[in-house]
């Protein structure tokens, strides 16, 4: 029999070797099709009589990434279309659905003869839970072997039988903690955990597999055989009598309750610890068909997954653009940010050329990637000689003709009108025709800035967050002329610097920090109503926000809050600004000297290490202190996220973004909107325009006009539409 994802090839001494390899992917997915060859493959190995057991690995360089979220979107849609006919038969038929790959492997784990998962990469979600039905697993200690279990990272969990196989083979904690955080495991961690049997080189993965067979692995589950027993007992033991009572607090600490997928793993796990294996995975199967109807994970899957998957993919590169071939890039500006640009530039195998006003200010700026390659050296991620290959790249410079051979060049000098004209024309006098020059600028508009260039068509803004080796995001900025070839090269080169990108149109303050300064001023407006400080910082945290706003903004730096305040008075006029923003942060800049992290004092309080740092205690006499107990922390919570994403639908308003994917995945990569609520306009559209401009008027009578629902949002609310149905990104008109 031939299969097209599998190939199955039985040796001498009759095992079957089951390779992975789906034709056109660059990794294994479990998809339908996948899904029906497995079965007949498992048919096929027990119907054979010559088979005597079933090593399963995998054709490509990782094992498998799990299940084909699409495929999971798909269900969502099917409930959606259903749902509307008849409730009770359509959850139901989810519930069915959900169930197959549950009965696929503990087919596999019970068909009577034994599978070994032989991993030689990453393996992932599905393919994780798959293997943990075979009866025996060995990895490769390769460094590409990474393990986990990551749905609780889009919204969902295990739901193939991983929260009942994990917690039948590691305690407990371990098995929670692994599944609630969606963290990755080393071959080595995995064994340790008990969820390994054997960790091997590399070419000794398949002999090592099919020895287990060879010695007699017997075909059966440690939870069919007689007499199994839970590690460290179950449920009922004085250690549990330790871990359950604090597990659903320390959840909730971690979580806010936001997460219905972590809660579900609790569970799972505690449910099914007291049933037998089969029962145990019946309310697994419940509460994945429960989880896969919320929001939160309909709205995660799109945004976490698909989304950026399609951006990463380049979905706004313009059409008939030919691919660029990045060889090389000028960095300008061996600063803070420079510094970094030019680290992930070489990183990523592109030779750059970094310069700066003199030589030595250039070679600082290598130092910066030296550092970053000494720590990664340390850390096992890079050997000693890809750090000296990849510093090999960097060339500092402080000579512009250098830049005469390079394909992109991005400025990061001082963010001053006259600093960066006097780099653009200097940058213009020696680079090739059809290279591209790009501005990392974070206030400065794009047009104004390409009014200094000669070839506008070729000016481009490419926007990078800080850290640069950390943050995922980049927003690209269409200047007024800026044409597809600056737009074609700017996305290749964010692509091949393997971030995400964003495209928005020119404003002040472009998409992210028009959003974020939302964020910080919204918490200006509580100070000064007098809500006292932590409860501003724990409401943003219990609304999902991973970092508070005044701490946030001690990281920007207070004094550029206030350089960016007077900015917008110089150039729109007093009331651009708010003045009561005004008197906060020049009292905290100028009258108390408090600009943030950098000079260890702004809202927080950072004394030397390893203290921790605290809310500055001086804070509460800048204005009369409210009692907590007169605070709706709810209020605030909805203030935070409101005010935001009031502002990320102005943009869509101004044209600024446009498409609704870039907003989401743009909010979540860029300040670390509350990821449950799948974005920025997600949390929009979950709730539903109408019930979000209901929402908004009402803070509006209370807080203020900033809250009043948009002329769009009105019109929206009225004809019943969504951001993802109105402002479709694949072009089809269809609601979301
Ligand atoms: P920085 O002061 O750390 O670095 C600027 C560098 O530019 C310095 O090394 C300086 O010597 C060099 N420089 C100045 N004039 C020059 C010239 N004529 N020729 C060559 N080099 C020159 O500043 P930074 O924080 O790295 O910011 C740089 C740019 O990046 C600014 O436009 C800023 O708005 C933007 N940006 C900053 C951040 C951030 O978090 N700091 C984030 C995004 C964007």
């Amino acid at each position: 029999m031939t299969y097209t994802n599998f190939t199955v090839d039985t040796d001498a001494d009759g095992i079957a070797l089951v390779t992975w390899d789906m034709p056109g992917k660059s990794m294994n997915v479990f998809t339908a099709e996948v899904m029906d060859e497995l079965n007949a493959i498992i048919d096929a190995t027990v119907a054979d009589k010559a088979v005597k057991g079933v090593v399963i690995t995998s054709g490509k360089s990782s094992f498998s990434g799990g299940a084909d979220l699409s495929m999971i979107k798909s269900m969502f849609s099917f409930y959606q279309d259903e749902k509307a006919k008849d409730p009770a038969a359509a959850a139901q038929k989810l519930f069915d659905l959900v169930g197959r790959m549950t009965g696929l492997f503990r087919k596999l784990e019970t068909c009577g003869k034994p599978w070994v998962s032989a991993i030689n990469g990453t393996c992932m979600g599905g393919a994780l839970e798959m293997s943990l039905a075979c009866h025996g697993r060995v990895a490769s200690n390769a460094k590409s072997v990474k393990l986990a279990l990551p749905e609780v990272k889009v919204g969902i969990f295990p739901g193939a039988g991983g929260t009942q196989r994990v917690s039948r083979l590691t305690d407990a904690q371990s098995a929670l903690q692994m599944m609630t955080t969606g963290q990755s495991l080393t071959a080595t961690r995995a064994k340790a955990m008990n969820l390994l049997h054997q960790v091997v080189e590399p070419d000794q993965l398949i002999p090592a597999a099919k020895q287990m067979i060879k010695d007699g692995l017997k075909p059966v589950a440690p939870w069919d055989e007689k007499g199994f027993k839970v590690p460290g007992g179950g449920i009922w033991t004085p250690a549990s009598a330790q871990l359950w009572p604090a597990a659903p607090a320390i959840l909730r600490r971690e979580t806010s309750g936001n997460y219905p997928a972590a809660l579900a793993i609790l569970k799972c796990v505690y449910e099914g610890l007291q049933v037998p294996f089969d029962t145990g995975l019946k309310i697994e199967q419940r509460y994945f068909t429960q989880v896969l109807q919320t929001t939160e994970a309909y709205s995660m899957i799109r945004s976490l997954f698909i989304s950026m998957q399609e951006l990463g993919k380049g979905a706004r590169r313009p059409a008939g653009q030919p691919k660029n071939e990045i060889k090389k890039v000028g960095v300008v500006g061996a600063g803070f940010m420079g510094a970094s640009i030019a680290y992930v530039t070489a990183a990523a195998g592109i030779s750059v050329t970094l310069i700066d006003r003199d030589m030595e200010a250039a070679t600082k700026g290598k130092s910066v990637g030296e550092g970053l390659v000494k720590d990664s050296i340390g850390k096992g991620r890079l050997t000693q000689d890809e750090g000296a290959a990849l510093l090999a790249r960097i060339t500092p410079s402080a000579d512009y003709a250098d830049l005469s051979d390079a394909n992109l060049v991005i400025e990061a000098v001082f963010e001053d009108r006259e600093v960066k004209k006097a780099v653009i024309e200097a940058v213009e006098a020696v680079l090739p025709e059809g290279a591209i020059f790009a501005s990392n600028t974070s206030t400065l508009p794009i047009s104004g800035l390409a009014r200094n260039s000669k070839r506008p068509v070729d000016f481009i803004g490419i926007h990078f967050f800080s850290p640069v080796e950390k943050m995922m995001l980049t927003e690209v900025i269409l200047g007024k002329e800026t044409g597809d070839k600056a737009l074609a090269v700017a996305l290749d080169y964010v692509a091949a610097i393997k971030k995400t990108p964003i495209v928005v149109n020119d404003t002040r303050g472009f998409f992210v920090n028009r959003c974020v300064f939302r964020y910080i001023h919204e918490a200006y407006d509580m100070l000064i109503e007098g809500v006292p400080p932590a409860m501003i910082e724990n409401a943003a945290k219990m609304a999902g926000m991973p970092v508070g706003p005044l701490s946030l903004n001690d990281e920007v730096a207070v004094d550029l809050s206030m350089k960016i305040l007077k900015a917008a008075v110089a150039d729109l006029g007093e009331n651009a600004v708010d003045a009561k923003h005004m008197q906060l942060v020049t009292r905290m800049v100028e009258t108390e000297g408090r600009l943030g992290r950098k000079n260890s004092k702004g809202f927080y309080d950072y004394p030397p290490k390893p203290a921790k740092k605290s809310l500055w205690p001086g804070l509460k006499d800048f204005y009369p202190q409210k009692k907590a107990d007169d605070v709706d922390v709810k209020v605030l919570k909805q203030r935070f996220l409101v005010t935001i994403a009031l502002e990320a639908a102005r943009t869509i308003e101004e044209g600024i973004v446009t498409d609704p994917r870039e907003a989401d995945v743009g909010s979540i990569l860029g300040f670390g909107f509350a990821p449950y609520t799948g974005g920025v306009l997600s949390y929009i559209d979950g709730m539903g325009v109408k019930a979000f401009a209901n929402l908004c008027e009402t803070l509006a009578s209370a807080y203020g006009d900033h809250f009043k629902p948009t002329a769009l949002l009105q019109e929206m609310a009225q004809k019943g539409e969504t951001f993802y149905g109105r402002f479709d990104p694949y072009g089809v008109k269809a609601a979301a």
